[in-house]
């Protein structure tokens, strides 16, 4: 495990300037699409990738996911906030393995069969050990509530 987080830390950087994951540093390459065409931020040069949408922290996530072999064909996952290019990952490995869930579902227009869920009041209506891995990026942080109560069902 301490191998994969160090080989992770070293792609970090290198993924959220931009760079080329697979070690080519003179032209920053999204790691998902291929693209090396980016749409800026004050500071962030490859803010988001013109090719598939991806944002820094998509981007790691895919990393993340590339690295550890996540997830494998037959699991079940649910995706709240689907990131558009992780969305295509997922569902193109997992396929009626993977649902997506959110808050505001009407904010996904193009994910199919999105469902509300609130993190919040929800989750007890989850049946048990229903999902191999609930993933989701830049939630979190918007939700008022027991954060370790949420994750943990402390
Ligand atoms: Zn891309």
């Amino acid at each position: 495990m301490s191998s994969l987080l160090l080989s992770i830390n070293e792609r970090v950087g290198s993924v959220t300037a931009g760079a080329d994951i697979r070690g080519d540093q003179s032209e920053p390459t999204c790691n998902i699409c291929g693209s090396t065409q980016w749409k800026e931020k004050p500071g962030r040069p490859t803010f988001k990738c013109a090719g598939c949408g991806a944002t820094e922290r998509a981007r790691l996530m895919r990393l993340v996911m590339d690295a550890t072999g996540f997830p494998k064909p037959g699991m079940r996952v649910l995706h709240f906030a689907p990131e558009r290019a992780i969305y295509r990952s997922l569902r193109g490995v997992l396929g009626d393995g993977y649902e997506c869930a959110d808050f505001n579902p009407e904010l996904f227009p193009k994910v199919d069969n999105i469902r509300k869920i609130d993190l919040v009041n929800d989750l007890e209506k989850l049946e048990s050990n229903s999902y191999d891995a609930i993933t989701h990026i830049h939630v979190m942080e918007h939700i008022p509530c027991n954060i370790t109560a949420v994750l943990c069902g402390a």
